[in-house]
């Protein structure tokens, strides 16, 4: 399939959506679409999307922007301004709604390394097994996750965007760095680069022969964006040929799938994708955030873990919808996350158990909730660190005062002790 993506100016010329919409239901997008940018492709439109029934189609859903991300009242401004064709006020009006939506959470930037006064500003490296690197071309993708927290980089807020384009001062800093055994690609969507860009990247680590380095990981969306990438592209078969120098080079190529529904497990598309990426020998691991009106149900998830495994993936994180976009839209309270969690967990059996979740990406580290519990008469919510700044605090269950309607960490209150675990 030739890729073709729609955003926000193009996607009325989508035969579905001229066949299937109202020109309500068009305007809303567009609307929303000015705070929201998208993108979608064909074979999402053309494969997953269930047109008959979009209103609620969780690919649909995934991908095109919601009137009710919004706030009404903001909603109601835009529309105005919009209609009157008012392009200053317009402007500044989506600039506020989107800078009270706290598009850098969790001090994305203080984790900036630096290796001999150099800033490695397409870096992180958090935890100290681990370094993350955003190459600079890779920060987009096949098609745009509406509730992505990435969105301020695809919006032209250069500010706040980082990338970095040299390897050679990252292949210098893990040298330097003993302890770091991953590395991770991520983005956006690294595979969204063309397999030669890619193999700029890469072929500089391999030739480094970094001792300590011993697992190389790609987080990416294209599995279930665009499984042609691994089948038909141009440069696929190289894409595969380069998985395969990877683990020649003796490191574990860790491909980690973004998935959000068992739906996206289901074309004929992705099953052959994923067994051509397993014949290189790459494990594909998967993790996914939980999100309202996406996969906000026990049985989405058993279903899409059953699926999984049985494709011979292994379910690795359920995350928490992080406290950035539209919030009030996608996130789920942190109790009703985890008996999600729990339900579908206990229904799947032990191959599927490797999931670990629902996790929260903050700025100490990576908070699980393990669940809810009564002690000496106090109900609490029991909560644990499954990667942290500090590694001494992972692994040491600590308590919340219970609260139902809690959404983030930031939210609760500690129970038993003036301040949580991560705050002694
Ligand atoms: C999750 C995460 C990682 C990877 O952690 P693992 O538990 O090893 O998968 C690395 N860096 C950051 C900032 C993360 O949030
Ligand atoms: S694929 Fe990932 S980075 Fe890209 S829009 Fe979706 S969540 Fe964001």
């Amino acid at each position: 399939m030739e890729y073709r993506a729609y955003n926000s100016k193009s996607f009325k010329k989508i035969p579905q959506i001229q066949q299937f919409l109202s020109s309500e239901d068009i305007e809303n997008i567009e609307i929303a679409a000015l705070v929201f940018p998208f993108k979608v492709n064909n074979y999402l439109i053309d494969k997953l999307i269930d047109w008959k029934n979009y209103q609620n189609d969780p690919i649909f859903r995934l991908v095109f922007p919601h009137k009710d991300m919004l706030l009404t009242q903001d909603f109601e401004r835009l529309k105005t301004l919009y209609k009157k064709g008012d392009i200053e006020a317009l402007n500044k009006a989506i600039y506020d709604i989107r800078m009270r939506m706290n598009p850098h959470p969790a001090d994305q930037k203080s984790n900036v390394p630096t290796i001999n006064d150099k800033e490695l500003t397409g870096s992180q490296h958090k935890y100290k097994e681990t370094i993350l690197f955003f190459p600079k071309q890779g920060q987009t993708c096949h098609a745009y996750c509406s509730f992505c927290f990435r969105w301020p980089q695809f919006t032209g807020m250069n500010e706040l965007k980082f990338a970095m384009k040299e390897v050679d001062l990252l292949i210098e800093y893990i040298k330097a760095h003993p302890t770091i055994t991953d590395l991770i690609f991520t983005g956006g969507d690294p595979l969204i680069m063309s397999t030669k860009l890619l193999r700029s990247y890469i072929e500089p680590i391999l030739k480094a022969n970094i001792p300590h380095l011993q697992n190389i990981r790609f987080g990416t969306k294209t599995l279930g964006f665009w499984p042609y990438r691994f089948l038909t592209d141009n440069d696929a078969d190289d894409l595969l040929k380069l998985f395969e120098e990877i683990v020649a080079h003796g490191y574990h190529l860790a491909f980690m799938a973004h998935f959000n529904h068992y739906r996206e497990l289901e074309t004929d598309e992705v099953k052959e994708a994923v067994k051509r990426i397993q014949q290189t020998g790459a494990i594909i691991r998967t993790q996914a955030p939980i999100l309202r009106h996406i996969n906000d149900s026990s049985e989405v998830w058993t279903k899409m873990w059953k699926e999984q495994v049985h494709m011979g993936m292994v379910p690795y994180y359920m995350f928490i919808a992080r406290d950035t976009g539209a919030q009030h839209y996608f996130g789920i309270p942190l109790v009703e996350a985890w008996k999600i969690f729990k339900n579908a967990i206990s229904n799947v059996s032990g191959l599927a158990r490797t999931v670990r979740g629902p996790s929260m990406s903050a700025a100490p580290g990576k908070i699980a909730v393990s669940g809810v519990s009564e002690i000496n008469g106090e109900k609490v919510i029991v909560l644990n660190m499954l990667q942290a700044k500090n590694p001494n605090l992972v692994d040491i269950p600590f308590f919340a005062k219970y609260d139902e309607n809690a959404q983030w960490v930031d939210e609760l209150k500690p129970a038993f002790s003036e301040k949580f675990l991560f705050e002694k």
